[in-house]
């Protein structure tokens, strides 16, 4: 019987048949996430022997719930999502000039969902622009509220701008009159529940570096700060098993039971990510920085189409691709839905329904490896078999039998 995911001192109760809820999104939105929901429900039945089930609850947001005359983000789908605690979720189109700025942000901050987590591995057979791309294996924690995700803006010229410039130059800081206004908040409490997310994800799933990444060098009140309020966060949770890089050899490896803290100037991240890839194991950064980290990381293992999310809060789950709702595409059942199948492992995985995560993997490796692709991979790959969307769902699905 369908029953609702509860939540117990912080940690989530599954029962056996739990309601999920299901956006479907807009563009290609919806027919990625029906190849995903194919794959996620054929890995359950075999992992379990049919005794577990996902019940989806179906709710509107983007194009299909302005569609209905509601809103693009419907009250009663935010309700629905914090009593059933985890979504699934398709991209959703950005409108132009509708009141928001985008449906994906503020369903993120309304939610509190304050970490994006985008992890970034290789699977065997995927075209790379890479050597070696199996060296990179990072989870990336990405501050998902503040920074430019505040949305404090003035548009050159007007009535606000002029008069932060005014505020600002009694301040002593003299902009010149034509300036457009940004502002970045960065607060104690948002950086240090990210980084504690990050370190609590490194000690369950046996990770042992964490990098920050921060432009601290240049912007020392707000990257800076992230610096000095995730190691400070660090050390409390971590105690004595917290290392720092000047107590490891030159591999960067920390001791036996213990977790390596370290910190990256964002530019500097970058050349890494190409580099040494190996050193790094999870990043915890800043909203901006994570947002170029994560697409130049995807791009390392195969690109967008292949890139998984989730955006967690205390509260509440939503896991999404990377990409957007790639609108040309619309209708053509050709893109690949490929990074919400992955979203839906990383959702099996926060479920603690792990055993079927591992089997959407594995399928996705092995199918991968016969060469049947979609065709953004195909393109990339000698004597691939081209299959559409929904075409590489029932692939995995058949696969997801065998393995
Ligand atoms: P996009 O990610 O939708 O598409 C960029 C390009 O990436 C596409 O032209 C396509 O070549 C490729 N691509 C994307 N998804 C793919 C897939 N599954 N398989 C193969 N190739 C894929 O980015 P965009 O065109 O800049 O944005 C389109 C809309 O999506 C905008 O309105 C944007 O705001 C929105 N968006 C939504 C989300 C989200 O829902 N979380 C994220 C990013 C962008």
């Amino acid at each position: 019987m369908a029953k609702k995911i509860e939540m117990t001192n912080g940690n989530l109760v599954v029962p056996d048949e739990p309601i999920v809820c299901l956006l479907h999104g807009d563009g290609t939105g919806p027919e990625i996430v029906a190849s995903a929901v194919g794959v996620l429900e054929a890995a359950v039945a075999k992992s379990y022997d049919n005794q577990r089930r996902i019940h989806w609850l179906k709710l509107l947001a983007g194009q299909a719930a302005a569609e209905t005359g509601d809103d693009l983000l419907p009250e009663k789908t935010l309700q629905a999502i914090r009593e059933h605690i985890v979504a699934l979720k398709g991209p959703m189109t950005t409108p132009v000039g509708a009141g928001y700025r985008s449906v994906n942000v503020a369903m993120r901050q309304k939610l509190d969902l304050y970490a994006c987590i985008r992890p970034v591995k290789h699977y065997r057979g995927v075209p790379s622009p890479v050597s070696h791309p199996e060296k990179l294996d990072v989870v990336i924690f990405r501050e998902n509220t503040e920074d430019v995700y505040s949305g404090i803006e003035f548009e050159a010229k007007s009535k606000e701008a002029c008069r932060v410039l005014d505020t600002l130059k009694q301040l002593g800081a003299n902009l010149p009159r034509d300036s457009a206004v940004g502002i970045k908040p960065v607060s104690k409490v948002a950086c240090e529940r990210l980084v504690a997310r990050a370190v609590r994800y490194a000690i369950a799933t046996g990770r042992k570096r964490i990098t920050l990444v921060h432009k601290g060098n240049i912007m020392k009140y707000t990257e800076g700060a992230f610096r000095t309020w995730g190691y400070a966060v660090a050390r409390e949770i971590l105690g004595d098993n917290m290392v720092t890089v000047d107590q490891v050899g030159p591999d960067r490896f920390p001791p036996q039971g213990k977790i390596l803290v370290q910190d990256k100037i964002a530019d500097a991240m970058f050349q890494d990510l190409l580099l040494r890839p190996q050193w790094h194991e999870i990043i915890a950064t800043t909203n901006l920085n994570g947002d170029y980290i994560s697409d130049a990381a995807a791009a390392q293992v195969g690109g967008l189409g292949l890139a998984p999310g989730a955006n967690i809060g205390d509260n509440a789950a939503v896991f999404e691709a990377t990409h957007g709702s790639a609108p040309h595409y619309a209708g053509q059942d050709k893109v690949n839905p490929t990074s919400v199948i992955l979203s839906g492992v990383m959702m099996l995985d926060h479920m603690g329904w792990t055993k079927a995560a591992r089997v959407v993997e594995k399928a996705l490796e092995a199918t991968i490896a016969k060469g049947i692709v979609t065709y953004d991979l195909a393109r990339q790959m000698e004597n691939a078999t081209k299959v559409s969307c929904s075409g590489f769902g029932q692939a995995l699905q058949k696969t997801i039998q065998e393995v």
